[in-house]
């Protein structure tokens, strides 16, 4: 008898389910570049989800609303929403979405100018689609060069972008692919190398009919950009012009503030102060109507710009003080280094020189600060990179070996044995693999991977018991020179013995792991960096003393260490790569030595 009514409810819960998430990919569709509507559509969502006890549809609405939120310069609600999405994500066991959150978080770091969070959230991300060749690949890969781009370092990120585009295409996704070729064009633009920056935006642009309007009008606005640099006045001017009638036409207020900065640029450069003025003024009223303290900032530095070319130095000021006041209120670092030096400039010009000086120091301090965290991620995205092709030369060892255990147990059923027999024989096989997975061939050594797993749950079990957990990263010193003065079988001798020290010199609930070629790296748990320090220093000395020359007359092998423990770091990244900043420090300050 309940059926009928039942059916009924059902529908209609089933429908409400769908307008959520019509409305979520509506919102979804227009956070860029239409934030306020998006943000209308995506609370509708999330009232509804909520009322439905929908759970991955609120999920959502939250996520896209972060988005929007950022986009109108509010990051801490964004960062709020953001950071619920994600555990309600991760509590749900969605994959994708706890891939898109952690990437909308990477966004609010970068925006705030936090590039190392940014960093860390985006490679999250990309190890959840690692390795899958899928458009969700591509995007993570996007990602990862525009962290790139921000800290400064233009090959690294065209070398993402280029990654980017190959998974692409892949994987047939021609709107991935004009979006990256866009992206590989403007970090060639980035790397002053503008005619090759146009080559890329104009095959971009044969992908006719791809992608929305927004994205053929950004295309049009990078051209404009490029032939600026080249001096081609011209063609910038109708490039930018073009542009700024496609985003005027669909009304998207973001763009059309950077297409009036391209006009009120280029205008600049042709030294035609009133028409700039008047492009670069109506810039920053609409980016105040939008909300936009970012671009707000970047307009004012234009016009401090302009002004002080002009000699009004008072109305430069102006302008340049409230970049600054409006990049430090957004913690932006990049903004408020652009505001510094162009308020360097502009007391130089007026002859002020102790605030122009000031200035100078700031702005010093600031890119020191950046570019300090850019070499540090370099070391880091190396590591990424071995990482990926690891994963992928391990999941082909993995296809392979599947192939020929399948044949194995084809053959053992041929033969008319038991098939009991053969399914013995199976599962002995899957647990050497399942070894072999684990273990690093050279030195027997547990491998990376086994050893990041061991970390994270170390790292778990560290935090719910308040206990510490230390990370030792060793690396042989002068390891090159092995290979070189003496063979390279030799060195894979020494990283046996090597292994073995560590092995035989550390407690039974320590895990040894062959890190990469000649790293290796502990973990200590219920221990604090200074306790590490003391154990690792053990190690050390077990390396540096033991007879090397018996192998080989004239060797000598020493090893340095980089200790961290959790008590300071956020995240197992930070963990690691604090323990790999104290290596460092061992390295520089003479090898052979334990850090911490
Ligand atoms: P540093 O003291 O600064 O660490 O110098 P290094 O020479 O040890 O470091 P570098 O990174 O320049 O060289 C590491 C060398 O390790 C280069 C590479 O050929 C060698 N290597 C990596 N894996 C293996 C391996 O499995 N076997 C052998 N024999 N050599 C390896
Ligand atoms: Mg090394
Ligand atoms: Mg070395």
């Amino acid at each position: 008898m309940s059926e009928p009514t039942q059916a009924p409810a059902n529908a209609a819960y089933e429908v409400a389910k769908v307008r959520v998430d019509a409305l979520n990919d509506r919102a979804r569709e227009h956070w860029r570049s239409d934030s306020r509507n998006a943000l209308a559509l995506c609370e509708e969502a999330f009232t509804l989800a909520m009322s439905l006890d929908y759970r991955l549809g609120s999920a959502r609405s939250r996520n896209i609303r972060s988005r929007c939120q950022l986009r109108l310069a509010n990051p801490e609600a964004a960062r709020n929403d953001a950071s619920e999405a994600l555990a309600q994500f991760e509590a749900l066991g969605d994959e994708e979405g706890t891939e898109d959150a952690l990437t909308t978080l990477g966004l609010i770091a970068l925006n705030l100018g936090h590039f190392t969070e940014a960093l860390g959230y985006f490679l999250a991300s990309y190890r959840l689609c690692r390795g899958r060749g899928d458009r969700r690949e591509a995007i993570a890969l996007g990602n990862l060069g525009a962290v790139h781009d921000y800290l400064g370092d233009y090959a690294t990120s065209l070398d993402f972008q280029l990654r980017s585009w190959s998974v692409s295409k892949g994987c047939g996704d021609v709107l991935g692919e004009k979006v990256s070729l866009n992206n590989v064009g403007y970090m060639h633009h980035r790397l002053g190398q503008f005619d090759e920056a146009l080559t890329h935006y104009f095959r971009a642009l044969t992908f006719e009919g791809v992608g929305d309007p927004n994205l053929h009008a950004l295309l049009l606005d990078n051209i404009g950009l490029a032939y600026e640099k080249l001096g081609d006045y011209a063609s910038a001017l109708s490039y930018q012009q073009k542009s700024l009638t496609i985003r005027e036409a669909l009304n998207d207020r973001w763009g059309i503030g950077a297409s009036l900065d391209g006009l009120g640029s280029v205008y600049t450069a042709l030294g035609k102060t009133t028409e700039a003025q008047g492009w670069l003024e109506r810039s920053l009223t609409l980016k105040e109507e939008v909300g936009d303290k970012k671009g707000q900032a970047e307009t004012c530095v234009l016009l401090g710009t302009l002004f002080t070319r002009e000699g009004q130095l008072e109305r430069a000021l102006h302008y340049l003080h409230r970049a600054r006041e409006t990049a430090e209120a957004l913690a932006s670092r990049e903004d408020s280094a652009k505001a510094h030096r162009a308020l360097a400039e502009a007391y130089k010009r007026a002859g002020r020189f102790r605030e122009a000086l000031g200035h100078y120091e700031t702005y010093h301090e600031l890119r020191d600060e950046l570019l300090g965290e850019a070499s540090n991620q370099k070391l880091r995205t190396l590591r990424v990179r071995f990482e990926t092709e690891q994963a992928e030369r391990e999941r082909e060892l993995y296809r392979l070996k599947n192939v020929e255990l399948a044949g194995v147990v084809a053959e053992l059923e041929a033969s008319s044995r038991s098939l009991q027999e053969a399914n013995e024989q199976k599962t002995v096989l899957m647990a050497q693999l399942e070894k072999q997975a684990r273990e690093d061939p050279l030195t027997g050594l547990p491998n990376r991977r086994y050893f990041s797993e061991r970390l994270a749950q170390e790292l778990g079990r560290a935090r719910r018991f308040g206990s510490s957990l230390s990370v030792a990263l060793c690396d042989i010193d002068d390891f090159k020179g092995v290979n070189d003065t003496f063979s390279h079988a030799l060195g894979d001798e020494v990283l046996r013995v090597v292994a073995k020290l560590l092995d035989e010199n550390s407690r039974v609930v320590d895990t040894v792991s062959r890190y990469g070629g000649e790293e290796f790296v502990m973990l200590l748990p219920e221990t604090s960096a200074p306790a590490a320090a003391v154990a690792c220093e053990k190690v050390r000395r077990a390396v540096e003393t033991f007879p090397w020359s018996a192998l080989h007359p004239g060797l000598v092998v020493t090893l340095s260490v980089g200790v961290a423990d959790d008590a300071m770091v956020a995240d197992l990244e930070a963990l690691i790569a604090l323990a790999d900043a104290k290596l460092y420090e061992a390295k520089r300050n003479g090898k052979n030595q334990v850090k911490v």
